[in-house]
């Protein structure tokens, strides 16, 4: 079977889910000793939609990607403090003075 749209191998960011046997946690509790979780390579991760273990060398790939992501989310999320107090403020110059714009 041939996709009829482009090369199949893009390289773009997979959804991945926590892994449901060791819950993300990479290992499981042997007998005697944790153990590597062989339902997503030790990673904590698996595909979200086979529910699969990624290879080794597309799983590298995908965690970078989504590390990479995360820090850019968790930057957005840290940056906007300033910015935001300075909409808060602009929006309440501009509240202050609508509300003293009543007209009666
Ligand atoms: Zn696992």
């Amino acid at each position: 079977m041939k996709k009829s749209h482009g090369p199949a191998f893009r390289k773009e960011l997979r959804p991945l889910m926590v892994c449901g046997i060791c819950r993300g946690a990479t290992v499981v509790s042997g007998v005697f000793h944790q153990l590597d979780c062989t339902a997503c390579n030790a990673s904590g991760w698996i595909c979200a939609q086979t529910g699969e273990a990624l290879p080794p060398a597309e799983l590298v790939q995908q965690l970078s990607l989504k590390l990479r992501n995360a820090l850019a989310e968790l930057a957005r999320a840290s940056q906007p403090l300033g910015g935001a107090h300075e909409l808060y403020e602009q929006n309440n110059r501009r509240g202050a003075g609508g509300s003293n714009f009543t007209g009666d």
